[in-house]
């Protein structure tokens, strides 16, 4: 019986020491834990509904490149069905609401894949340069892609009836400019509201919030689409204009700039920017990269292209320092709460306050 007991011992003994010896080679096998989900940079405002159901880290990067077909565009609300920025049983009320965590909004799948520059933290001062695209219910509900670049007409009353009440002054990309490159006074809290793509819903929906709280705004034109269904026309490109909008250039066709050749490159840049001059009959300056893509050959070629100042999709305030052909941006998405805007603005108030 002893030598039984001894014998078990030893089996036994000997069949746990090769378990961990094989539990040690797995765990050395075993690839490094994933990291968590990359979170988005502080402020930025992320769906305050369906984030769970739209993450946007599955994305593809070329989204923003690839434009959505345009669709029939949403009517603007009636000026008596929005929210106005005196309707006190609306902003104050939804202000009250809690800002989600900036983990739920996951990463932005837009991002650029190419850039000259890493940082997303936003440096402390600067212009919030707030980015839009569609101005309408987004008509598909599960296109994804569709709902994070579509902002309700009356989210976007609401968010500009807020900049009315808060004390934002609007601003142009030419004002911007004129400020990041020869220190010419901004209103006291700037903000830029930029539209890009030249959607047809910057006319019919956008454009009458913009004149009801005395607005201003830029538009990124993508010149090969102007007339298409869902785009805007010269005509209203020319009606905006006139009115103080601002025109800026978002290149011919909306191509991923860093993959073009030379040739086809400087296409996109000086073509769009001789088309607008031409209907507009003065320079255009401002510029925007399509899906926020762009190196830094790119960056010399709008340079050379003449542009004074190129927005992209990084985050971030624009402020004196700045590379102004890389200046950032704070996108506004789809379905964020008005809490969530108001509070993203409120930072920027802190940082500039002049
Ligand atoms: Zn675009």
């Amino acid at each position: 019986m002893g030598r039984l007991a001894v014998g078990w011992v030893l089996i036994l003994g000997t069949g746990i020491a090769g378990a961990a010896l094989a539990l040690g080679i797995w765990l050395r096998r075993v690839p490094p834990a994933i990291p968590p989900p990359i979170r988005p940079p502080v402020g930025t405002i992320a769906p305050r509904s369906q984030s769970a159901a739209l993450p946007r880290v599955g994305l593809p990067s070329t989204a923003m490149a690839a434009l959505p077909s345009p669709t029939t565009p949403t009517p603007s609300p009636s000026p008596a069905a929005a929210p106005g920025p005196n309707s006190a049983s609306t902003i104050p009320q939804r202000l009250v609401g809690a800002i989600s965590s900036p983990a739920a909004s996951a990463v932005d799948s837009t991002a650029p894949r190419v850039t000259v520059h890493a940082s997303a933290v936003p440096r402390s001062g600067g212009v919030p340069i707030l980015m839009y695209h569609y101005i309408r219910v987004n008509p598909i509900p599960r296109d994804r892609a569709g709902y994070i670049l579509s902002v309700p007409p009356r989210d976007f009353a609401a968010q500009m009836g807020y900049l009315s009440e808060a004390g934002f002054h609007t601003v142009t990309m030419a004002q911007v400019r004129d400020h990041l490159l020869h220190g010419t006074p901004l209103p006291p809290r700037p903000v830029a509201v930029t539209l890009d793509d030249g959607y047809e819903d910057a006319y019919t929906a956008a454009w009458p919030v913009l004149q009801r709280f005395h607005q201003t705004a830029t538009l990124y034109i993508v010149t090969g689409f102007v007339g298409r269904p869902g785009y805007l026309t010269w005509e209203q490109i020319g009606r905006l204009d006139r009115a103080g909008l601002e025109i800026g250039s978002h290149t011919v066709h909306h191509l991923s700039l860093p993959h073009l050749a030379p040739a086809a490159l400087q296409t996109e840049l000086t073509t769009s920017r001789q088309t607008l001059e031409a209907h507009l009959g003065h320079p255009v300056l401002d510029f925007c990269y399509p899906g926020g893509e762009f190196n830094q050959q790119v960056e010399d070629a709008v340079a050379a292209a003449g542009y004074a100042t190129a927005t992209t999709t990084r985050y971030g305030l624009a402020g004196p320092g700045d590379d102004p052909l890389a200046l950032p941006r704070i996108r506004v998405f789809g379905g964020e709460s008005l809490a969530q805007f108001a509070a993203v603005l409120s930072r920027a108030a802190t940082a500039h306050p002049q």
